[in-house]
């Protein structure tokens, strides 16, 4: 399989060369040149079979020969096998139509382990095999850090750099990623949004001489490799509630686009989904989207659900070269509009086209509080601040009737215990693998939304790993 810039001027790649490059060098997302079709009877063959065994069926078409199948197979199962529940991604009912996803069982208890357990393995198979370094570059909002963090670890072959937007995550989330003791993970606290973290990741990535020097690459979404491994939770939870022979909807919870970009891959893919409820708290650009056809930033709010306190969606990004008919030079002026004014706006066909499978949902802080309340006292579960923007009854109810409605709960309820107890009452517990998160001491260096002192940062750290130093008194950094 091939692999084009929604830019239109980067080299086409393989998946291999994909997944270590990241963000294309024209700054546009790579996507594949065609999505493979799956029969009816294909989807009908992977019913009932584990997650594993699907997730191999999902990505071996888009992976082509980067992979080796057995090669391909270990590092999905390598990828799953500390995940806390069989079933990996289990379905839970929760009402007569409508199903919980549950996405939290992986190391960091939030939905990006499904993709990061596995870009980690990925990354340290391809750059085994080619005896290659690599620097990772993140933004966090909350929980692709930890995650990421979680993946890379103790890797000799990656340094990782976590950008994560000063008191604006919640204190678990923070400690997750600033506990872990590892020489070549490296914590950045950026006085700023996430949106600006974003921004100094991929000013970095389009510096293409400190690019090559370092040899930087991208664990966000917009890493292809990282949607590709969303697709298969879809695909599992449609197969076990019917589909091919019944039509599935999901709801959910969005920020960066990158899951709910998935569900549209696995539309793509063949799988009859009815529609995606794409989830917004009151930071709601996606929603005004969806209502106007215009995409326009408005200054970030903090909210209860932290981690889709965004307002620049890099993903979307990906839909629209696919509604602009794969023309990279309408996407390149649209996005370059983005970044000058702010703003931008489709066509009402192709709003139109868009409407036929996406709607947009704004829920604020008091309904998520009263959703997670009316939750619990229906069926007693405890779902997160995000997941209940999933749950939202209005969300839902632009479903079609005639499809099972599939609510994403995409992080544990542990992660937020402030706002689980504003509304029952309740503190989550922590699962007992994490409970030492609080004895420990943490580490991240605060720094100004500059991206010359992200740079200038990054250098000396690695001048200092790349001697092969451990890291002494002088070069660890602490919490101010
Ligand atoms: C990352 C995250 C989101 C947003 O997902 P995107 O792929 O960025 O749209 C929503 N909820 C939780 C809990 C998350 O961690």
């Amino acid at each position: 399989m091939k692999y084009h810039s929604t830019r239109g001027k980067a080299p086409v790649l393989n998946f291999d060369e994909v997944v270590l490059t990241g963000l294309a060098r024209d700054g546009g997302l790579y996507v594949p040149e065609d999505y493979p079709k799956f029969t009816p009877e294909k989807w009908r063959q992977l019913r009932g079979k584990s997650y594993q065994d699907v997730a191999f069926e999902v990505m071996m078409p888009f992976i082509g020969d980067s992979i080796k199948p057995d090669i391909l197979r270990t590092l999905i199962n390598d990828a799953y096998a500390n995940f806390r529940h069989q079933a990996i991604a289990p379905v839970k009912q929760l009402d007569t139509n409508h199903f919980l996803l549950e996405l939290f069982h992986g190391p960091t208890l939030a939905f990006k382990d499904y993709a990061l357990q596995f870009l980690g393995k990925l990354f340290d198979h391809l750059l085994g095999e080619r005896g290659e370094r690599l620097t990772i570059l993140g933004a966090t909002s909350g929980d692709t850090g930890s995650a990421a963090i979680e993946a890379c670890r103790d890797k000799g072959s990656i340094d990782i750099f976590m950008l994560h937007p000063y008191n604006r995550t919640s204190e678990i989330q923070r400690k997750q990623m600033t506990t872990v003791r590892a020489a070549n993970v490296h914590n950045i606290a950026l006085r700023a949004s996430f949106d600006d973290c974003q921004a100094i990741v991929k000013a970095l990535l389009g510096d293409l001489s400190f690019r090559d020097k370092y040899k930087l690459s991208a664990v966000n979404s917009i890493n292809w490799a990282r949607i590709l491994a969303q697709v298969v939770y879809y695909v599992y939870a449609a197969l076990s509630l019917g589909a091919p022979d019944r039509l599935v909807s999901f709801a959910v919870p969005t920020g960066n686009f990158g899951n709910v970009f998935a569900a549209y891959v696995a539309k793509q893919m063949g799988l009859p989904i009815g529609r995606l409820a794409v989830g917004t708290n009151k930071n709601d650009i996606l929603t005004r989207f969806f209502e106007s056809g215009e995409m326009r930033t408005e200054p970030v709010s903090p909210s209860l659900s932290p981690s889709m306190d965004i307002q620049v969606s890099s993903n979307f990004e990906r839909l629209l070269f696919d509604a602009y008919d794969r023309d990279a030079a309408r996407v390149t002026e649209a996005m370059l509009g983005f970044g000058d004014v702010g703003s931008f706006k489709v066509p009402p066909d192709t709003l139109a086209k868009l409407r036929e499978l996406f709607r947009g949902g704004r829920i604020e802080d008091d309904s998520i509080t009263q959703i997670i309340r009316e939750t619990y006292q229906r069926t007693q579960e405890i779902i997160d601040p995000h997941t209940a923007v999933a749950c939202a009854p209005h969300l839902l109810q632009g479903l079609p009737q005639d499809s099972v409605h599939i609510s994403l709960a995409c992080a544990h309820p542990a992660k937020f215990p402030d706002a689980i107890h504003t509304a029952i009452g309740i503190s989550p517990p922590l699962p007992q693998f994490l409970s030492h998160l609080f004895e420990q001491p943490e580490q991240f260096t605060v720094l100004e939304n500059d991206p010359t002192a992200v740079k200038d940062f990054i250098e000396k750290e690695l001048e200092v790993n790349f001697a092969s130093n451990p890291p002494s008194a002088d070069n660890c950094y602490s919490s101010k």
